[in-house]
């Protein structure tokens, strides 16, 4: 087992689902896992697409199944949320081929798995993201599988493009539109002070990355999540918001905060005033 720098128990986590400025519904769905049993934590958010109902539906069949499948699970993370991922993708495909209201409905699903030891796992379809923020940079953990995605990471547009081109809701791949599906599972390191954003592209297509680094940073977590959500709604809110931030705890080892920059002070002021007791008795 690694030495710990952080707790896994005191592990931080503020929430918020928003239906947008626009949308009369809120297709995401959102959910927190605590499994006792296997030590684990996990953070899901899906964003549902089809239909009048359809969107709502696959997101919220997804997220249970995914819940259930991780809250159950003997087996290690990284295979547990392979099998959850594509045991979502079969129900969601399963139920929209059974009622013909919900034909063609799909699913974003995106999940952070933190255990007790410190190991973390991301698994991921589609184009909502995981971001990890560490000493104040964003950096980006997932692929979207889009259109978009595909033409960012060829090269060939901009993230400022990519926001606005025609194509940006088109997806390469989604939990449900198909019998089976591939998933991205990946490992990820944690820091003591790290913290960890998942969210639906109604974050990422209306507010920067640049924008989201500084807002999620901010002090009070409940409070940064709810001002992410609040800034993709003054932008315009033209689709659902939803935001999970998490937050590891410890200060890191970044650049000293108000508190260590105060010790700093007090140490040096006490060290001259001791030079000077010396210097002057
Ligand atoms: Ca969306």
């Amino acid at each position: 087992m690694p030495l710990l720098d952080w707790d896994p128990t005191q592990v931080e986590v503020a929430e918020r689902s928003d239906v947008g400025q626009v949308r009369k519904a809120n297709q995401d769905a959102v959910a927190e896992v605590r499994a006792a049993q296997a030590e684990i934590r996990a953070l899901i958010v899906a964003d549902g697409m089809g239909g009048h109902r359809g969107g709502e539906v696959a997101s919220r069949l997804a997220v249970e199944t995914l819940t259930q499948k991780l809250e159950t699970s003997a087996a290690a993370p990284e295979e547990a949320l392979r099998v959850g991922f594509e045991t979502a993708n079969a129900r969601v495909h399963e139920a929209g081929g059974r009622d013909p209201a919900l034909l063609g409905m799909g699913t974003t699903l995106v999940c952070l798995v933190l255990d007790a030891n410190g190991g973390a796992w991301v698994g991921h379809v589609g184009d909502s993201r995981a971001y990890r923020l560490r000493d104040g940079r964003l950096e980006l953990l997932t692929d979207d599988h889009s259109v978009v995605g595909e033409l960012m990471r060829a090269g060939r547009i901009s993230p400022e493009e990519a926001r606005v081109h025609p194509q940006r809701n088109e997806l390469l791949r989604a939990i449900g539109t198909q019998p089976t599906v591939l998933v991205d599972v990946q490992s990820v390191e944690v820091r003591a002070g790290d913290r960890f954003l998942l969210c639906s592209d109604g974050l990422t297509s209306m507010v920067s990355d640049a924008e989201i680094a500084e807002i999620a940073a901010g002090p009070e977590l409940e409070q940064a999540a709810q001002a992410l959500v609040d800034r993709a709604n003054e932008e315009g809110g033209l689709d659902n918001v939803t935001v999970q931030l998490v937050r590891i705890p410890g200060t890191g080892a970044g650049p000293p905060g108000p508190r260590a920059l105060g010790w700093w002070i007090a140490a040096a002021a006490s060290a001259l005033a001791l030079g000077l007791w010396w210097a002057l008795r």
